[in-house]
């Protein structure tokens, strides 16, 4: 057993692990042990499927010190005239990079890629066998615990009969030989990357046949860029959620508003979403969506038998000899119990903000960095829960809305997110040219609004759970 040391023992090389690790390493003295089962850093984007992108900008993703975007706009394809998406592989190499031109060579972190930790401070080497022990001086960290599953580490909860034609999304593109039709197994984001992806190599609409067990709500890219020439979209859907909240009747009302406000998109404006898991789409991703026609919507696949056909929770439909089915029912966070982010040795990384996973790796670090006592560090950590059901998108923005009020309370912290790449849009806020009266009237918006929506929020919250 080969002993080790260090002040922070940091379980996951993923995007959040790298992103707490970096702002210990810029924001104090402290050492740390990272351990991954993987060979290199970056997480399940070293098993992504080859096509797969970031949803949302590049600019606010990665590590706080790095810039991973290089601040382009897409020039063509489906996310045209937005800030650009970086790649699997692009976000593969940078994490890489991070690693070994900057964790490393500041020698305070020591990096095992291939070990399994097994607990209690422990890990092996999957490669050598050798096993380590830790002496931790101030915290472990558990980024593992989102457990992001992707197609291709995930198992189908269904049966596949023989004679199916059945793979992962990374399979996809190995395709040699053209099958009768794809029938694309997954309804989120997965599913919609794989529908986009087929009808962007010139396969019709008619050859795709989409399962999707629950439609979800998404959210229009546009209003995602932290760039001012789209402030009125991005401020103005904050605006706009705000003045939503605040003058909704009902939860369908709400939702209604949303909508017409351009805060939410649905792809067949005909059927109402019970999904939200915040999945971005651009408005041309949109259009080619809405020209599949052949959706079945019979709930979750239980089996696929070339006699059969494909069995569904609520009816059965035929299979289609040639047809190649593809595996896109991997959930990508599965984790939705929430625990505290601040216990004892421990600290469990989760979502601190709506949909920024490694933004609120990074805060964690600073929160960890600049205060001592766990229940302010709590208090300023509180969990915005993960969405899983459309109605979650109450309690998340209850938590979200709460979490920037107790923020905007410390000096400091208003300083941190501003100087943050990856806080996308306290610094678009805070820059705004005061004489451009269109962005002002967005910003009075907000404030008129924001007191209304806490308040109407729980009244709608309180219903739910009636
Ligand atoms: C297709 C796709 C697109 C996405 N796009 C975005 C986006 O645009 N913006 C965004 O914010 N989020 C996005 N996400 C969400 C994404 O999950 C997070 O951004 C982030 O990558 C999750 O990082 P993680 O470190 O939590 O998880 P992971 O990447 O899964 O990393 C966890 C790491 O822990 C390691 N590990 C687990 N158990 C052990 C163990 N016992 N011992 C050693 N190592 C272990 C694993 O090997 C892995 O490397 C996307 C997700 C998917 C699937």
């Amino acid at each position: 057993m080969e002993k080790l040391e260090c002040d922070y023992l940091i379980v996951g090389s993923g995007a959040v692990g790298m992103a707490f690790a970096d702002v210990i390493i810029e924001e104090s003295d402290a050492t740390i042990v990272i351990v991954d089962r993987y060979a290199k850093p970056g997480g399940h984007w070293n098993v992504a499927y080859p096509f797969v992108t970031l949803h949302q900008p590049s600019q606010f993703y990665g590590v706080s010190s790095k810039e991973l975007s290089n601040g382009r706009i897409d020039q063509v394809g489906l996310n045209k005239g937005l800030s650009e998406l970086a790649s699997g592989a692009e976000v593969s190499a940078y994490f890489d990079d991070v690693m070994r031109h900057q964790f490393l060579p500041s020698g305070r972190v020591e990096y095992y890629p291939m070990c399994n930790y097994t607990g209690d401070k422990r890990f092996e080497s999957m490669t050598s066998g050798k096993q380590y022990e830790v002496t931790v001086h101030e915290k472990i960290v558990d980024a593992t615990y989102l457990n992001t599953t992707v197609p291709s580490t995930h198992t189908p909860n269904f049966d596949i009969g023989a004679g199916i034609d059945f793979v992962p999304l990374n399979d996809l593109t190995k395709v040699v030989t053209t099958p009768s039709c794809y029938v694309v197994i997954g309804g989120g984001k997965t599913g919609i990357d794989a529908c986009l992806w087929l009808l962007e190599q010139g396969v019709e609409p008619k050859d795709i046949q989409w399962i999707v067990s629950r439609d979800a709500w998404l959210l229009d890219r546009r209003n995602t860029q932290p760039t001012p020439e789209y402030f009125s979209k991005s401020m103005g859907a904050q605006a706009a959620q705000f003045e939503a909240l605040a003058q909704a009747e009902s939860i369908s009302d709400l939702f209604s508003k949303l909508e017409s406000s351009g805060v939410l998109l649905r792809i067949d404006p005909s059927i109402t979403p019970s999904m939200f898991h915040g999945a971005t789409i651009s408005p041309l991703e949109l259009e080619a969506l809405r020209r599949l026609k052949n959706i079945v919507r019979m709930g979750r696949v239980q089996s696929i038998d070339v006699k059969e056909g494909i069995t569904l929770d609520t009816g059965t439909v035929p299979h289609k000899e040639g047809a190649l089915y593809v595996d896109c029912s991997a959930s990508a966070i599965t984790n939705l119990d929430i625990k505290p982010v601040f216990a004892g040795d421990m600290i469990t990384p989760q979502t601190v903000r709506a949909y920024q996973p490694v933004f609120s790796a990074a805060f964690i670090a600073h929160i960890e960095v600049l205060y001592q006592a766990e229940e302010k560090k709590n208090e300023l950590c509180k969990v915005v829960p993960l969405p899983n059901h459309d109605t979650d998108w109450l309690k998340m923005m209850a938590a979200q809305m709460m979490n920037q009020f107790t923020w905007s309370q410390e000096k400091d912290l208003r300083k941190w997110l501003y100087n943050n790449r990856l806080d996308g849009f306290s610094k678009l806020l805070a820059d705004t040219d005061r004489t451009n009266e269109e962005n002002m009237a967005i910003i009075k918006r907000m404030k008129n609004n924001a007191m209304p929506a806490v308040m109407k929020l729980q009244q709608l919250i309180d219903s739910i759970e009636a």
